[in-house]
């Protein structure tokens, strides 16, 4: 079967015992482009930013991010809920476009009781498939990925580049 080829089996439990990257804090680093950490954003505008989850739950499963660390969506002003909702729409718009979901799962997870493993406050978008393998979940806990973030983060780069340039210009 030629989709093994493609098969990516990322464990997520060394990360959730403490292997993490020594940074304060994933987020911010990845705000300020530090190498310790894997560049997987897609989207960059203004002091927010769209970035592929490091362990996803699907293809395509993105984070809307601000660069200022809040830990709680209470802490946004009317301005930042705006972009943060804009930001929504077009991660979905572009998601729409190249992985077709059948539906989405979009959301924050607040405080470590709702299974959040970043303070730094991120809107998860996280795309839903009619046939997900849902089965090596169970069997190993890990999260299987068929496709590799390295493609996806490249797909998406020139998707969200491409749709934004579209919603700009309708804008003028
Ligand atoms: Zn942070």
């Amino acid at each position: 079967m030629k989709i093994e080829k493609h098969l990516i089996v990322r464990n997520k439990l060394p990360y959730a015992r403490g292997k993490r990257p020594p940074v304060d804090c994933i987020l911010c680093a990845v705000a300020r482009k530090d190498p310790k950490v894997d560049n997987l954003m897609v989207y960059q505008q203004g002091e927010y930013f769209v970035t592929l989850n490091l362990f996803p739950y699907n293809p395509g499963h993105l984070m809307v991010v601000p660069e200022k660390h809040y830990e709680d969506l209470r802490e946004f002003s009317d301005g930042e809920v705006l972009t943060m909702a804009r930001l929504q729409a077009l991660s979905l718009d572009v998601l729409d476009q190249v992985y077709r979901p059948g539906g989405y799962n979009v959301g924050y997870n607040l405080g470590k009781t709702s299974g959040a493993s970043i303070p730094h406050i991120h809107l998860q978008i996280v795309p839903r498939y009619q046939n997900e393998v849902g089965f090596f979940d169970i069997l190993s806990d890990s999260r299987v990925i068929v496709e590799a973030p390295e493609v996806t983060v490249e797909k998406l780069r020139s998707a969200f580049a491409e749709a934004a340039g579209g919603a700009a210009a309708e804008q003028d």
